[in-house]
């Protein structure tokens, strides 16, 4: 068996998609904008934090929401399941500051993302890691001999998919998956899980 190392997204995938929840919970429209729209995730930021300034909302209010989300159905037992046959590390491009309330729901696992700067409970701006933090995980992963095997749903996904030995979508928009047809697409945990067991041999 090779020695293999599964990397994961977070939203879509595990937990719902925080700034829609959040969108829905203050009926801002705008906020709905996901990685799926805007593939420019700069642009999409930035944008994001100038709503938020424009109706005057701190990073507690956005917390708040976090705080009230479940995983996805069945997503808390599946990384549970591929943690007990493999390591698993979350890729994701959300920040520290609102992963947490997520990461305590599903057990804790390793999670690899970005930061936010805060000025008296206001977020300013937000501080990525590094630029393509998940291609380049996967790629310092396979340069420490892992045998990577990714997952993920939306445009910001696919050089991590593309990078891995094996990359698969999961929970991804037909439109996305047109785009990228080398990437097999799953939708329910239990055909991921089997897909990647077979990954693992
Ligand atoms: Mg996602």
């Amino acid at each position: 068996m090779k020695q293999s190392i599964v990397t994961l997204d977070l939203e879509g995938v595990l937990v719902p998609e925080i700034w829609i929840a959040f969108a829905e919970k203050t009926g801002i429209k705008e906020l709905r904008l996901t990685t799926r729209d805007i593939p420019d995730y700069d642009v999409l930021m930035k944008g994001r934090l100038n709503i938020l300034d424009k109706h005057g909302l701190k990073l507690s209010d956005i917390q708040d929401v976090i705080s009230t989300l479940r995983p996805l159905e069945g997503g808390k037992e599946f990384l549970a399941e591929l943690r007990s046959l493999t390591q698993v590390i979350i890729l994701s491009d959300t920040f520290e500051e609102f992963a947490k309330p997520l990461m305590r729901q599903l057990d804790w696992p390793a999670l690899f993302c970005h930061q936010l700067e805060v000025v008296d409970g206001r977020i300013v701006n937000y501080r990525l890691r590094q630029p393509n933090q998940k291609q380049k995980s996967v790629a310092a992963l396979k340069n420490l001999n892992y045998h990577v095997i990714a997952a993920g749903d939306s445009f910001n996904d696919t050089t991590m998919l593309g990078e891995a030995n094996v990359g698969f979508f999961f929970h991804a928009p037909e439109a996305i998956q047109k785009q990228f047809p080398h990437f097999k697409p799953f939708d329910r945990y239990s055909d991921l899980l089997a897909a990647i067991k077979d990954a693992l041999k």
